[in-house]
């Protein structure tokens, strides 16, 4: 059924109106709760910027609270500890499909919450998190351990991998049900118990995915998700002693802050964190592929993405051919709410972040940049909307080069050699992603073996899936997300020594 919900004007399912107007909580050891610090947090839609829910804002009392259960559901005698491999599996596979069935309503939750497109949050971010749960569905049976070849007689020595306990969880805004995917995907594939902050900007969809966890058979504790500011609620995660690992997708700014104090209680870290990525479009590209592809990685999600390819290197003979092919894409995005028929643009996360795309904007042009904006934003549009924008004329060491915008945004620089652009490209603080368009599959591959970068695309830019791991290199993070890679961040390895000589009898009474 498709009701009008006054707070957004926009027809959106019952199931979501539900979400909309849920009384504020957490969701701790299996049900929801009021917090205990009596906090309240107004959730708004991007595209409109009106408030549509009001979500709870956990303390470092809740927060302790939520470790408790996980540390209680993780312990022996508790039912996951005690659950099969094959079991654990079977809840993962019953989640991915619970959100298959909620399929279109969690894709108009993103839209309100997250300020996403409809078509990309359903095929994509909801696509793309229920996958993450079919994948490390299959994993529980396989994490296995090995024998080990030492050079000692008698003695048998294998190793076995544990889940590591507890997990802090902290995800951004820009994927908020996708994220959930990655990060709660392989912690439970691992036996792991989590506590799950996700962004106080759009905490909805996880507050939901945790109540369906329960439908799918996950006990009590296993899963709890507590929303938050970063200051208290990420702050006392962090810091709590009973977290064994945090992993945390968000700025690199508050990665390094995390990662400093998780020292204190040397807690397993995995920082997935910001981007300026190269995007090289060579002289023998197909240069129509290069710039949709090159167009599409930019201006999806209006540029909030991590691995956004937001630094574009052409090569000089195509530059201006190139630039008034990007701008002509720029020039027919339908900017909209991301609900409506048609959009394919939508509004940026907030008015801060708003104010800070505008800024970097303004900064450019005033070194000497130049601008070109896109399709013009419809004079209705109350939202935090940003044009899609290009900027020429830019040098490697302009702000707008070197630094991560996370807007619709995207920086061209010219260049000459390969060799030039291989250093001018890797000549970053981050590493996450980069990409080169080319009809040299030689060229490419060399290429690959040189560029610093977690992820680097030939041909094509921004594909995912669950099993190819994502991170970065340098100050893009460590660890990784997605594929097997990323259980090594929820296992501890124990060697197990086991002697089969016997021992004389005297010397095992002296022991
Ligand atoms: P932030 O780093 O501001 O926030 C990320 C999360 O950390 C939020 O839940 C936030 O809470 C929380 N947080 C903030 N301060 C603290 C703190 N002191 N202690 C603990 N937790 C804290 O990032 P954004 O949400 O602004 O997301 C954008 C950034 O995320 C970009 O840099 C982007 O590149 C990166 N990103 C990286 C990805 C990757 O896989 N590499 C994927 C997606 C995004 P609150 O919401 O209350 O501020």
């Amino acid at each position: 059924m498709m009701i009008t919900t006054t707070s957004t004007d926009r027809l959106l399912s019952s199931a979501v109106v539900a979400r909309l107007d849920a009384t504020p909580h957490v969701f701790i050891d299996g049900t929801r709760r009021a917090t205990r610090s009596g906090e309240e947090l107004p959730v708004f839609d991007p595209a409109t910027g009106h408030q549509i829910a009001v979500a709870a804002s956990a303390g470092a009392d809740d927060i302790a609270d939520a470790v408790e259960a996980a540390r209680r559901a993780f312990t022996d005698p508790a039912p996951w500890r005690q659950m099969s491999p094959l079991d654990r599996g079977r809840i993962l596979h019953r989640i991915g499909d619970l959100i298959y069935q909620y399929a279109d309503d969690f894709a108009q939750l993103e839209v309100v919450d997250a300020g996403k497109v409809l078509g990309a949050a359903r095929n994509i971010d909801v696509e793309f998190a229920a996958r993450a749960f079919h994948y490390y569905a299959g994993w529980p049976t396989k994490i296995v351990g090995s024998t080990v070849p030492v050079s000692h007689p008698n003695i048998h020595v294998r190793t076995e991998r544990e889940p590591v306990g507890v997990v802090g969880a902290i995800t951004a805004w820009n994927f908020p049900l996708l994220l959930c995917g990655w990060k709660i995907g392989p912690a439970l594939a691992s036996g792991c118990t989590i506590v799950l902050k996700p962004s106080e900007e759009t905490p909805l969809s996880a507050l939901w995915l945790a109540e369906l966890a329960i439908e799918a058979g996950l006990p009590p504790g296993v899963l709890n998700v507590v929303p938050g500011t970063g200051g208290t609620a990420g702050q006392a995660l962090v810091t709590h002693p009973g977290v064994d690992k945090l992993t945390f997708t968000g700025s690199t700014k508050v990665g390094k802050r995390i990662a400093r104090q998780a020292a204190d209680t040397v807690k397993r870290v995995t920082l997935e964190l910001g981007g300026k990525s190269a995007n090289i479009i060579l002289p023998d590209a197909d240069v129509q592929e290069a710039v949709t592809g090159s167009a599409g990685g930019i201006f999806w999600h209006s540029g909030q993405t991590c691995s956004a390819p937001s630094r574009l290197f052409v090569h000089k003979d195509i530059h201006d051919e190139v630039v008034e092919q990007l701008t002509a894409i720029a020039g027919q995005l339908k900017i909209g709410h991301g609900i409506d028929e048609g959009v394919d643009f939508g509004p940026l996360a907030n008015g801060a972040q708003l104010e800070r795309v505008r800024g970097y904007v303004q900064r450019a042009q005033d070194e000497g940049a130049t601008i070109y904006q896109g399709a013009q934003l419809p004079a209705d549009l109350t939202g935090h909307f940003h044009s899609p924008t290009i900027i020429t004329n830019v040098t490697d060491d302009m702000e707008c080069a070197r630094e991560e915008i996370f807007g619709p945004v995207l920086v061209v620089l010219a260049f000459e050699h390969i060799d030039e652009v291989i250093e001018r490209a890797n000549a970053s603080d981050y590493g996450l992603a980069a990409g080169i368009w080319t009809k040299n599959v030689n060229t490419a591959q060399r290429m690959t073996r040189r560029l610093q970068a977690g992820t680097v695309y030939v041909n094509g830019w921004g594909l995912t899936d669950p099993a190819a791991p994502f991170g970065g290199f340098h100050q893009s993070g460590y660890g990784r997300d997605l594929g097997p890679d990323s259980l090594d961040g929820y296992l501890e390895t124990k060697s197990v020594w086991t002697c089969t000589a016997e021992i004389p009898l005297e010397r095992s009474e002296e022991q």
